[in-house]
């Protein structure tokens, strides 16, 4: 298991968290206009999102130098993985395709 793959592994994590929670948020949304009680659903995913969110900042640690890629993680790429144009880690500058 390569770098990439490690980090690629800890967005892919927090992100089907975030959506999760973005999920519930418009199912509550929808709910609560037939019941109000469901609203309560609503928070609870704007709540999950938000601490995915806050938490991504400080997750994702480089398998190598352990510092947390967090926004650089999170924002570049796909929904689900890091860009493919980043090669190195940029707190140790390790190869990020090599062996984690
Ligand atoms: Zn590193």
């Amino acid at each position: 298991m390569n770098v990439r793959s490690v980090i690629n592994k800890g967005k892919r994590r927090i992100s089907l968290v975030a959506y999760l929670g973005v999920a519930l948020f418009f199912v509550g949304i929808l709910l609560s206009l037939i019941n109000r009680d469901m609203f309560t659903l609503a928070l609870i995913g704007f709540c999950l999102t938000l601490v995915a969110m806050v938490y991504a900042f400080f997750a994702i640690p480089c398998p190598r130098c352990r510092t947390a890629w967090g926004y650089v993680a999170m924002y570049s790429g796909g929904l689900f993985s890091i860009s493919k144009k980043i090669k190195f880690c940029p707190y140790c500058g390790v190869d990020i395709d090599s062996d984690a």
